[in-house]
């Protein structure tokens, strides 16, 4: 692993505070996800409908993306394509320039973070103004997402409370959950109306329809998509399903597994800019649909899996390492199993293949997962791919420059000693004879773990004196 990686992995189990803010959300999340599925058998059908939706929209995703454009075109929505995450920003750019906007509401979008979205436009003298609390509140802090659903959960009440009281004195010190929610829906009120732009993400996009779908707690997607005169949407490209039926269960499901809520306060759908005579609404709906190397997993039979993911949070939630190490370390925009398994195969496993590694494989996240994403042999898959010798077989960005000289000829000699038995009975005979001389020290590994101690006799010696014929 790199060392930027384990030093941002040390310094963050180092914080008792922050790992405690975790441990005490997940285990939230996991009991009310649990309260939220009392029928295992109804949960298990749910899983299977739910991965059967997406895998069909994923079958047949060219055709419905075409689908998709051309019932939002129709429906008044205009639509843009988006390969890299640069031509996304500019996109977006080009609409508010359009507008001479200066600002922009947001409500939560992940897709805006892999852009980098805010940082472009705040570059050119656009603010940008996160109106999810959450959000709102890493943005206060200078941070970002932690967690793909509640993007602040490394922080509690206090920690909120010091830093609204530091970023606004003039408001008296509480750490009233009541009120700080309240401080913060009296500062976004006015931005909502104030704002020329609106911009958010989308959980499905309806193909038979042209409807986009979002799915929020707290009003705030609600005001940033309709308050502004122009709503601009991003969202990658794997978000569209069929039709309206294939809605309600992954709906069911997502909110279920996500925050454990049978629904969400509000879920919107969204098919089409303000109509002649309609009271509210804004005049022009705009869509931008993002790649960023989606079609490249999208060519693969066996890491395609990956892009039924609905963005629930669950396999975050009961990750074990993600739970000690928290959000921040991984250090990419998707943390935990999505974003181990999401993140090497879009920046290529060379850059974030170390993630792959960084797991131990319980397989609680494909447990969990309600479209049942195999993410425990997605890893496997990746980590075999970064060191992979026959990097013409795979489309996997990066492949094979895991591959390091040492750690290939040490494979080798195993394989090569395993496969002659004279070689191998020689070695093993003379290990556990010197057993006293092997080192103690094995790098990493023993800094947590005692060194394997080898036993006093070789298994073949034991078999023989047990009187065990034909070993
Ligand atoms: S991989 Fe599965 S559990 Fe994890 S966020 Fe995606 S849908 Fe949810």
């Amino acid at each position: 692993m790199s060392s930027e990686f384990r030093n941002t992995v040390r310094a963050n189990l180092a914080k008792p505070e922050v790992r405690a803010n975790f441990y005490r959300a997940m285990d939230g999340l996991m009991t009310r996800r649990l309260d939220q599925f009392p029928d295992k058998v109804e949960l298990e059908r749910l899983r299977t409908q739910s991965m059967a939706i997406r895998a069909n929209a994923l079958s047949k995703l060219p055709e419905l993306l075409e689908t998709l454009e051309a019932n939002l075109t129709r429906n008044g929505i205009q639509v843009h394509w988006a390969e890299t995450t640069d031509q996304a920003n500019q996109i977006v750019l080009s609409i508010l320039q359009k507008h001479n906007a200066k600002s922009i509401i947001k409500g939560k979008s992940m897709v805006s973070e892999e852009m980098g979205m805010n940082h472009f436009l705040e570059a050119l003298g656009v603010e940008c103004l996160e109106s999810d609390l959450g959000e709102f509140i890493i943005q206060l802090d200078g941070e970002t997402p932690s967690h793909i659903i509640m993007p602040a959960i490394h922080k509690n009440r206090i920690q909120i409370a010091k830093l609204f009281h530091e970023k606004f004195p003039d408001i008296p010190y509480t750490e009233d959950v009541d009120e700080l929610t309240q401080t913060a829906r009296r500062i976004l009120r006015d931005k909502f109306y104030a704002a020329p732009v609106g911009l958010s993400g989308v959980n499905f996009m309806v193909a038979e329809t042209g409807t986009l779908c979002l799915v929020e707690n707290e009003g705030n997607g609600r005001m940033s998509t309709t308050a502004p005169s122009v709503h601009i949407a991003v969202t990658g490209i794997e978000k569209v399903v069929e039709s309206l039926l294939d809605v309600p269960p992954l709906l069911s499901i997502l909110t279920r597994s996500a925050t454990g809520q049978p629904i969400t306060t509000y879920f919107n759908m969204i098919s089409g800019p303000r109509k002649p005579g309609e009271k509210d609404g804004p005049e022009e709906v705009h869509l931008v649909l993002l790649d960023n190397g989606r079609s490249n997993i999208y060519s693969d039979p066996e890491l395609l899996a990956t892009l039924r993911c609905i963005r629930c949070g669950a396999c975050i939630n009961h990750c074990p390492v993600y739970v000690r190490i928290g959000g921040h370390s991984y250090g990419t925009v998707y943390p935990g199993p999505i974003g181990s398994i999401l993140e090497p195969q879009k920046a290529g496993v060379d850059v974030h293949g170390e993630l792959a590694q960084a797991s131990t494989l319980c397989g609680a996240c494909s447990e969990v997962c309600p479209v049942r994403i195999p993410i425990p042999s997605i890893l496997n898959r990746l980590r075999y791919d970064g060191v992979r010798k026959d990097t013409a077989n795979t489309n996997t960005v990066g492949s094979g420059k895991r591959r390091t000289l040492s750690e290939a000829a040490t494979w080798k000699t195993w394989a090569w000693a395993a496969t002659h038995p004279t070689i191998y009975h020689a070695g093993s005979t003379l290990a556990t004879h010197f057993k006293g001389m092997l080192p103690t020290n094995l790098g990493a590994w023993t800094t947590v773990r005692s060194a394997p101690k080898l036993a006093e006799s070789t298994l073949h010696q034991q078999v023989k004196h047990l009187g065990v014929d034909h070993e």
